[in-house]
C-alpha cells in the first residue's frame, strides 16, 4: 500500500458529538407522547418515519423536527395539541443553536498530524446547519479543505478524490459510521479508520466488513489515530 498523503474527518460524531443531542431530545419526545402511546413504538414509528423521509429532507436537524411532528400526529391520530407541536419546533431550535462540543482528543490528534498530511473534513448533512457548525467548531482553520455533502457514498468520495486530485491509495477516512465513513471508501479503494462513538443512529448502523479487507483499521479513541497512522505508514515505507 502507498503512504498515506490526505486524511479527512467525518463531522458528527467524530470531530464533535451530536448523536448524543439526538438521544437526548428523543428521550424528551417520548415523554411528551407517553400519555398517548408506548415507549417502543414512538420508538419504532420516529425511525420509520425519518427512514422514510430522507429522500425529501436529507439529514439533520430540521428534517428530524419534521418527522417527530409527523410521527406525533400519526400517533396521535392527529390530536397533538398545538402547544406540543410548537415544544418539538423548539426541542429543535435547541438543537440548532446548542455549541459544538469537541470530542476529547481531537485537538491533539489535529496538532500531530497537520504538518504531515493535507488534512480534510467530508461531513454530511443540512448545509447551513453543517457550515455553522465548522465555523463554531474553532478548528475550521486547521483543515485544508471542508467538504458538506448530501450523501456519503462511493460516487461522492470519487467526486471529492478527483476534486483534490488524490489518489483512492492515498486517501484515509476516518469517522464513527460503518454505511457512510468506512465501506464506501474501501470500495473505493482507500483506507479507512472507525472511531465508534457512543450511540449510532439505526440509519448509520451497518457490519463490520465480515473479513478484515486491506485498509480497514478500527480504534477505540479518536487519540489513538497518530500512532496508528505510524504503523500504517511505517509498514507501507
Ligand atoms: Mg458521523
Amino acid at each position: 500500500m502507498s503512504t498515506i498523503r490526505t486524511i479527512a474527518f467525518d463531522g458528527d460524531d467524530t470531530l464533535w458529538h451530536s448523536e448524543s443531542y439526538f438521544e437526548a431530545t428523543h428521550a424528551q419526545f417520548r415523554a411528551l407522547l407517553a400519555p398517548h402511546v408506548a415507549g417502543e413504538v414512538i420508538d419504532r414509528t420516529l425511525i420509520e418515519t425519518e427512514s422514510r423521509n430522507l429522500r425529501l429532507f436529507g439529514y439533520g436537524v430540521k428534517g428530524y423536527v419534521l418527522s417527530m411532528i409527523e410521527t406525533a400526529i400519526e400517533l396521535t391520530e392527529g390530536r397533538i395539541p398545538a402547544a406540543d407541536i410548537r415544544t418539538l419546533l423548539d426541542f429543535g431550535k435547541t438543537m440548532l443553536d446548542h455549541p459544538v462540543e469537541l470530542i476529547d482528543g481531537v485537538i491533539g490528534v489535529l496538532d500531530a498530524l497537520g504538518d504531515r498530511y493535507r488534512l480534510m473534513v467530508i461531513t454530511k448533512g443540512d448545509l447551513f446547519h453543517q457550515e455553522t457548525k465548522v465555523a463554531r467548531s474553532g478548528i475550521a482553520e486547521r483543515f485544508d479543505r471542508i467538504e458538506i455533502v448530501a450523501e456519503k457514498d462511493e460516487a461522492t468520495y470519487r467526486r471529492i478524490l478527483s476534486r483534490v486530485s488524490e489518489a483512492p491509495d492515498r486517501f484515509l477516512m476516518v469517522g464513527n459510521s460503518m454505511r457512510s465513513d468506512i465501506l464506501p471508501v474501501l470500495d473505493l479503494g482507500g483506507q479507512a479508520v472507525h472511531v465508534p462513538y457512543r450511540i449510532t443512529w439505526a440509519h448509520e448502523e451497518a457490519a463490520e466488513p465480515r473479513h478484515k479487507p486491506p485498509g480497514f483499521y478500527a480504534i477505540g479513541d479518536i487519540a489513538e489515530l497518530p500512532g496508528l497512522l505510524a504503523l500504517i505508514d511505517g509498514a507501507a515505507a
